[in-house]
């Protein structure tokens, strides 16, 4: 490994398209539906009970068009109509694995294209969502690091995502069935580990989270919610107070040295500095342990010596390791790991006293594995021959 990667690509980062027209509601904030609702004339002492009303049509029940909002009178109904539009990103295409994840294709505003995933489990449903067009960042074992075109989701566009997988799941409560918990949801937790650094866009990530965490919106508990940064050190406290889901970090390698190379947003915040902000995340307990996601690469950084460095940085961090076999993409500059040596980083972590899970890897046959995600219209794809000389993996 002697030549490094920059920490951020050589990327194209389009606009926002700015909406002509209607107003989209999806995505507005309670502050931003009800400045909305003032604008077309909705009397000050009413909108508080619109907003809550119309958040419950969107969110709740999943209606898609203001004629159906019965608690509405009709007059209301046709200025929202004349006024907004409830749209969400158009799903493209949507491929099932064998073993049941569903990915979906998803085009959004200016015709770009996030990737979506569901992955069923026995006891809950994970929908893993993006929040960026590919990605800035040049983690050198990542595909939607290689995508050159990038675009930051609006809030719309990502709270988009859970509903149109709430619609491909059915998963609407049926009209006149209460607003009551109806048993355990097929979509039951979100996590922001699809394609982008969530924290490079931190507004809308926040909030479309706080849409979803609202009782009167998707309602989904904020302990159900995690998100995954690569590091970005100075909005991780930012991320506790002010959306309060539960932390991921990419940490993946023991020393600066192995780390700039993997993931080289470290050489701007580094080990320790990223260990620091993590020590002091005002959520971590060990109710809401910071889950350290450590990605599997064959002779790069599975070693038992690798193992016992992780557990001594950590110590004092309420946390668990989640160790993730490398999933493979076409001109991947590294292998995954054998079994065998996953097992043993894994027995060294809990022995140590943390729970290490391996991530069982899930729908690869359609390539919806963590890490393999790229739009592929958007394929401005580097060359093997570059990639190699990034990572000096040639
Ligand atoms: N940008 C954020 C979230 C998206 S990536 C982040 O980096 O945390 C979600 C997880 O998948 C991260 O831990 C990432 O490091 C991991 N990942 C990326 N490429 C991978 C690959 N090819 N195989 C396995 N995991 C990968
Ligand atoms: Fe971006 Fe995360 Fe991929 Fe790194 S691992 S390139 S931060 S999406």
């Amino acid at each position: 490994m002697s030549v490094s990667a920059p920490i951020t690509q050589d990327v194209l980062t389009i606009p926002r398209k700015m909406a002509e027209g209607p107003v989209n509601l999806v995505g507005l904030t309670r502050p931003a539906l009800a400045e909305a609702l003032r604008a077309v004339g909705t009397p000050d002492k009413q909108v508080k009970m619109r907003v809550n009303q119309i958040w419950q049509w969107l969110y709740h029940w999943g209606v898609r068009d203001f004629a159906a909002m019965t608690n509405l009178s009709k007059d209301f109904r046709a200025t929202l109509a004349r006024h907004f539009t409830i749209s969400l990103p158009e799903v493209v295409s949507r491929q099932v694995s064998a073993d049941g994840t569903r990915k979906y294709l998803v085009r959004i505003a200016g015709g770009h294209e996030v990737e979506v995933v569901y992955i069923p489990e026995t006891d809950r449903g994970t929908l893993c969502i993006s929040s960026q067009v590919g990605c800035t960042l040049t983690c050198s074992f990542c595909h939607t690091g290689t995508q050159k075109l990038v675009r930051n989701l609006t809030a719309g566009e990502i709270v988009g995502q859970i509903m149109l997988a709430r619609d491909d799941l059915g998963e609407w409560p049926e009209p006149g069935t209460g607003t009551g918990d109806s048993g355990p949801r097929l979509l039951s937790n979100v996590v922001l580990m699809g394609m982008g650094e969530p924290l490079y866009n931190f507004e809308n990530v926040r909030d479309a989270m706080k849409i979803a965490m609202d009782g009167e919106g998707i309602s989904l508990s904020r302990r159900r919610i995690t998100l995954s940064t690569s590091g970005v050190v100075p909005e991780i406290a930012k991320t506790a107070e002010e959306i309060g889901c539960l932390l991921a970090v990419s940490f993946h390698a023991t020393t600066d040295e192995v780390r700039d190379k993997l993931v080289p947003i470290n050489k701007r915040w580094n080990i320790a500095t990223l260990l620091d902000a993590l020590r002091e995340y005002p959520k971590a307990s060990n109710s809401e342990r910071i889950t350290f996601e450590y990605v599997m690469l064959k002779d790069v950084n599975d070693s038992d010596a690798d193992a016992r460095r992780l557990v001594k940085l950590i110590s004092g961090i309420p946390a668990k390791i989640n160790l993730i076999p490398f999933n493979e993409w076409p001109g991947a500059p590294y292998q995954r790991s054998d079994w065998a040596r996953i097992e043993a980083f894994a027995d060294i972590i809990y022995k140590a006293g943390y729970a290490s899970p391996i991530r069982t890897p899930r729908g690869e046959d359609i390539m919806a594995a963590c890490g393999q995600l790229k739009s592929a219209t958007e394929r401005a794809r580097k060359s093997r021959a570059q990639i190699a000389a990034e990572t000096g993996q040639g």
